[in-house]
């Protein structure tokens, strides 16, 4: 099964990342693969099931509330999150091959899987879809360093997929975020102040398009400079969130 994922051997990983191998099962190379994963590990990946339903961080148990402490205690800057899975083995690692080792393979799956559970969303939920995806901006330097940017990457198969426009350029980012986690407001601000730079008008209806959300520090900052540039209803779309 997909337990092999961290651990492929050389000969396998030619394998899976031979031009032969585009029917297979990234996880475990079976022939009956769809969009990269076959049934068995599909339903081995961890799915984000209990969730605050405002950041989406994932909770031990099913909660009436909905929300987490965090989001109680300091409400987020942007209306709801849509993550699906949570950041471990082996979406951990699949996120990892794709990003850092650019293996496009090991996303396919869940970019597929992503856009299937938001468009279920979309038809359950008074939910409206978003007007633009606004993918995470990445740093110039960092973004030259990997070869593109994975949340660039993942807006546009999902906006394909769910006829959403990518605004690539409405925002770029000018500096790295600090942790805004212990933080006053004032703290907030001054440190927020900076780190994104609105290139172009903002949509009223938005969603920020990421890899993962880890502390959320990053979605906050960017959510506060779009709400303040025109933004009046903002979604956080990511592949997975790591646990508290
Ligand atoms: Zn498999
Ligand atoms: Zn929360």
């Amino acid at each position: 099964m997909i337990k092999g994922l961290n651990r492929l051997s050389t000969l396998k990983s030619i394998m899976v990342n031979s031009e032969n191998t585009k029917g297979l099962c990234v996880g475990c190379l079976s022939t009956s693969a769809f969009n990269g994963l076959c049934n068995f590990c599909q339903a081995d990946l961890p799915v984000n099931r209990w969730h605050c339903h405002c950041c989406a961080l994932p909770l031990a148990h099913s909660s009436d509330r909905h929300l987490c402490g965090d989001c109680l205690k300091s409400s987020p800057p942007f209306d709801r999150s849509l993550i699906p899975w949570r950041y471990q083995y082996p979406v951990d690692s699949m996120i990892s091959r794709y990003k850092y080792n650019g293996q496009r393979k090991f996303a396919r799956p869940l970019i597929a899987g992503f856009a299937d559970y938001l468009e279920s969303t979309f038809q359950d939920c008074s939910d409206s879809k978003p007007d633009t995806l606004i993918p995470s901006p990445m740093l110039p330097a960092r973004r030259r360093e990997r070869g593109f940017n994975q949340a660039r990457d993942i807006a546009e198969s999902l906006g394909l997929a769910l006829n959403i426009p990518v605004g690539s350029d409405i925002v770029r980012r000018v500096c790295k975020v600090q942790a805004q986690r212990g933080l006053d407001r004032e703290a907030r601000l001054a440190n927020m102040r900076g780190v994104f730079e609105v290139c172009k008008a903002v949509p009223e209806r938005v969603a920020i398009v990421d890899d993962v959300v880890t502390t959320g520090a990053t979605v906050r900052v960017l959510a506060s400079v779009l709400r303040e540039a025109g933004a009046q209803e903002i979604q956080v779309w990511a592949l997975a969130r790591t646990p508290g």
